[in-house]
């Protein structure tokens, strides 16, 4: 259903949500952040550049995009992220250019990264920032959703696990945290929480305009 925001019904634009997305790898952030995609039009995804290798069924410029370590230290060198952050030995960073394309564009805007990527994109945004942690539901039953995925080794899997326990740890930089528990609710509470967050007055640009006719 197409969604429409308080701001395309008076013809005043807003300033685009900063959308993040953190969670432990395997807590079913990528589930979440598929099914938003394709229920918010206004929302837009940041695809974010990596040194670390494709996995199967991923692809180039959808999922990452896939860079040598000599391309990214350029990148850095060159101020082309917004943030970047070492995380699992790799280094992942969100190319500014598209973001700022995309907020011109009129859209918000969705981040799948990490802790270190939310505090930075905090510092640099401040309240056009919106933090979402998502727990799962037990730390077994993370290891269970890792180990049926069966991409990784044991070894990467172990890792995952106690970068996870790492990952939790940092959920008080979070404005909202959420339990996935039920994949169809947690989804429910993501949308919830997007919805108000476009219609907060701080968004509302023209706001003063838009009253100033209301009130003639
Ligand atoms: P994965 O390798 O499983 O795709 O991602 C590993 C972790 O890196 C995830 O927690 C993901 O959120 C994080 N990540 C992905 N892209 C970025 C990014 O551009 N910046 C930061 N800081 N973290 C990222």
């Amino acid at each position: 259903m197409p969604h429409s925001t308080q701001s395309d019904l008076h013809g005043f634009r807003r300033r685009g949500v900063l959308f993040v997305l953190s969670s432990p790898s395997g807590a079913g952030k990528s589930t979440i952040a598929r099914r938003l995609l394709a229920d918010e039009p206004e929302l837009a995804m940041s695809v974010s550049a990596t040194t670390r290798a494709m996995r199967p069924g991923e692809v180039e410029g959808k999922d990452y995009h896939f860079v040598d370590l000599e391309e990214f230290r350029r990148m850095v060198a060159e101020d082309e992220f917004l943030e970047w952050a070492h995380v699992f030995n790799h280094r992942y960073g969100t190319p500014r250019g598209q973001v700022e394309a995309m907020l011109a564009a009129g859209k918000d805007v969705l981040f799948d990264i990490d802790w270190q990527g939310a505090q930075q994109l905090f510092q640099i945004s401040g309240a056009d920032v919106v933090r979402v942690f998502i727990f799962p539901p037990s730390m077994e039953e993370l290891h269970r959703r890792l180990t049926s995925r069966g991409t990784d080794s044991t070894e990467v899997i172990d890792a995952r696990m106690a970068r996870a326990a790492n990952e939790v740890s940092h959920w008080d930089g979070y404005d909202y945290v959420l339990v996935n528990d039920d994949v169809d609710s947690c989804i429910r509470g993501v949308k919830t929480i997007l919805a108000a967050e476009r219609l907060k007055r701080s968004r509302q640009q023209g706001l003063i305009g838009f009253i100033r006719r209301l009130t003639r």
